[in-house]
Formats: structure tokens, sequence, C-alpha cells
């Protein structure tokens, strides 16, 4: 009798213990935004719970099935750095996602599918695998292991999911703040960056190139005689103009360049490291990329006609020391290949350019 009361009190003070990790956790997981950080909490919270002296949370990418370590603890460097692997048929990995739910393994000796080098090398004798599910869709595993095989209480298991269920909620929090940041800076028309992003990026690049002492490029296009087109076909289809301008400059530029839509029927470019020649020559094959493309994207609209635009180009030093003088510069250049009979392309004619 006094042992079931002995017994009783243990497994009170144990959940009052869990209850008190879980609330230190959720402090956490409501006050940061910093996903790292918040799964790390977790996993910690995981491991204090279940006491076991490691653990990972890795993320898992349904569209081509590989799962991606996160965070973990108490494993080796050698473990953390084979970050990403693949789901293989008939691996522990599949067989936890194909479960779904709560996936114990008291002694991996005695699981066939337990046979991850890695996983074996680094001495894990047992483990608990959560699924972390955004509504049916798992997104993520929280595991905790040990070193020896074991046996896991169920009042702890509860805890894990409620745990497991913070992680999933913090995953899905990053994701929606990721596809809000993505959503405020891009423009909905083109799929490119928009205004706001290019202020911000023309800060931040301009001030990279003065720190290390490097030239950038500013390209600022407009479509020639966008009014009449609209006038003529109609604005939804000066709307698909716009899409596929947008597309192509993001296809002529670098991959190190940025595009947006600066406004209306505006884009710029941004061209780090890029010196005079070097912008010309790309405000040149953006110009004939649009003209020799138009007759794809005005093909159900009016193939024959052809989109042209009109291009000024600067270079920081060169042209300007800040953003205010290279965009009042850059503005001169586009608004002189207008005046001079458009589809061209105008940078200022320097003596003294050695390029
Ligand atoms: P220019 O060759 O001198 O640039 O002449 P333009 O007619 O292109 O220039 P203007 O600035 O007079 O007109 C710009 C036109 O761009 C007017 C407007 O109808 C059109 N435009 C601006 N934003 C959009 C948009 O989002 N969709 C569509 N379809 N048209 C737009
Ligand atoms: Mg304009
Ligand atoms: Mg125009």
């Amino acid at each position: 009798m006094a042992e079931a009361v002995l017994d009783e009190q243990t497994r009170i003070a144990d959940e009052l213990r869990e209850m008190r990790e879980i609330l230190s956790v959720a402090q956490v997981v409501v006050s940061s935004l910093d996903l790292d950080e918040v799964l790390h909490v977790i996993l910690c919270g995981a491991m204090a719970i279940m006491e076991t002296p490691a653990g990972s949370i890795a993320l898992y990418d349904e569209s081509v099935s590989s799962v991606h370590l996160r965070v973990h603890a108490g494993l080796s460097d050698e473990f953390a750095t084979k970050n990403r692997w693949l789901v293989k048929e008939g691996g522990l990995t599949h067989h936890i996602l194909e479960q779904g739910g709560l996936f114990v393994v008291e002694d991996t000796d005695k699981a066939e599918f337990f046979k991850n080098p890695i996983a074996i090398g680094e001495g894990i004798r047992s483990l608990i695998a959560v699924p972390l599910k955004i509504q049916d869709k798992i997104v993520g595993i929280l595991y905790v292991d040990d070193f020896k095989p074991r046996r896991f209480q169920e009042h702890r298991l509860r805890a894990l999911n409620i745990l497991a269920s913070f992680a999933s909620m913090s995953i899905n929090n990053a994701q929606l703040y990721a596809e809000t940041q993505k959503l405020a800076c891009t423009d909905g028309l083109t799929g490119i960056y928009n205004h706001r992003q290019f202020k911000q990026m023309l800060f931040e690049e301009l001030s990279r190139a003065k720190r290390y002492n490097k030239k950038m490029a500013v390209i600022m296009l407009d479509i020639d005689n966008f009014k009449l087109f609209n006038d003529s076909y109609g604005h939804p289809a000066g709307d698909k103009v716009l899409a596929a301008l947008g597309c192509l400059l993001k296809k002529t530029l670098r991959d190190s360049d940025f595009a947006f839509r600066y406004g209306g029927e505006e884009f710029m470019a941004i061209l780090p490291e890029t010196g005079i020649t070097s912008a010309v020559a790309a405000a040149n094959r953006i110009a004939a990329a649009i003209r020799e493309n138009s007759h794809h994207f005005l093909a159900e609209i009016t193939p024959d006609q052809k989109i042209t635009v009109s291009i000024g180009v600067v270079v920081y030093p060169r042209d300007g020391a800040d953003e205010v003088s290279l965009l009042h510069v850059v503005d001169d250049m586009l608004y002189k290949a207008k005046a001079s009979g458009k589809d061209r392309v105008c940078f200022r004619k320097k003596l003294s350019d050695a390029e």
C-alpha cells in the first residue's frame, strides 16, 4: 500500500516536472521568430522529458522525398555533416513516415530496418521519432535517441507529443512568415521584386559596393508607346506583356543580378560588380531579347507587332556616389533614350573611361 502511494507520488512529481518543462518551452515558442532557436529549445525540452542524451529535428520535403537535419544535440559532428538524406524504401525514415504517428524503437538491434550506417556508427540503440504534421501533411521529424536500449513511460510519451505539436506549429509559423515576407517584396503581376524591394536592395548593394570598393550598375527600362498598346489591345493584353517582360528580364540577367518592377511599365535591374561596358552590353541583350521574343508573348494579341523598350544605364561610382544621384542620372539617360527616338540604350559618355 505504502509502495503504491510512493509510486503515485513519483508519477505526480514526474508529470509536474514535465508540465514545467512544457511551459518553459512554450514561452520561447510564442516569443521568438527564429526557427532554429525555437526548434533547439523544443529539442532540449524533449530530451529532458525523455531523459535521453541525444536528439534531432529534421524537416521533411515531400516534393523531393528528402529529409534535412535542422537542429541536433548530443550527436557527433560527422552525423551533422551528413545533414540531408533521401527517404529510402524500407529504411527507418520510410517506416516513420508510413506509420505517421509516434514511432518507438526500444532496441535498434532488434529492428531489421535500422541499418543506416551513420546512425549505427553513432551508437544509437533506442529512439523515438515523432512525425511533425501540419494538418495531415508531415513537415518534419523529431527524434530523441539513447545509446542504450530503453523502455519509455507512457506519460512521458504524451508530453513528448505536446512538444512535437509545438515544433509543427513553429515550422508552420516560419513557413507562413517566409511566404508573407516573399509576398511583401514581390510584384503580383510579374512575380519579380517590387519597388519597395528595389529601394532596399539598392541601398544594400550600394553599401556593399562602397565597402568593398566595387562597381555596381543600375539599368532602368521603360516600354515604348505602351499607352497606345493598351488603348489598341486593352489593358489585360498590356498586363500579359508586363508579365512576360518581367520573366524575360529575369531570365536575361545573370543569377547574381536582380530584376524589379519599379512602377507601371518601368523596370529596374541592379548588377553588382559590373562596370559600364558590361552593363551596356547587358542592357543591349535585354532590349534584343524583348524585341526578338515579342512575337511569342504577342502571339494571341498582335503577332506582327514588336514590343520595344528604352533603357538608361548608370554605374557607381562613375555616374554618382549615392542612390539619389544614381537614380537622377539613370532617369536622365532613360529620358535621353526616349527623346532620341526610343528603342535604344543610353549612358553618360566620358572621355576618362578606361574600361
Ligand atoms: P513612352 O514611349 O514615352 O514611354 O510612352 P508610353 O505610352 O509608354 O508612356 P506613358 O508614361 O505615357 O504611359 C505608360 C502607360 O503604361 C500608361 C498606362 O496605361 C500603362 N500602364 C502602367 N501600368 C500598367 C499596368 O499595370 N498594366 C497595363 N496594362 N498598363 C499599364
Ligand atoms: Mg513610363
Ligand atoms: Mg513607356
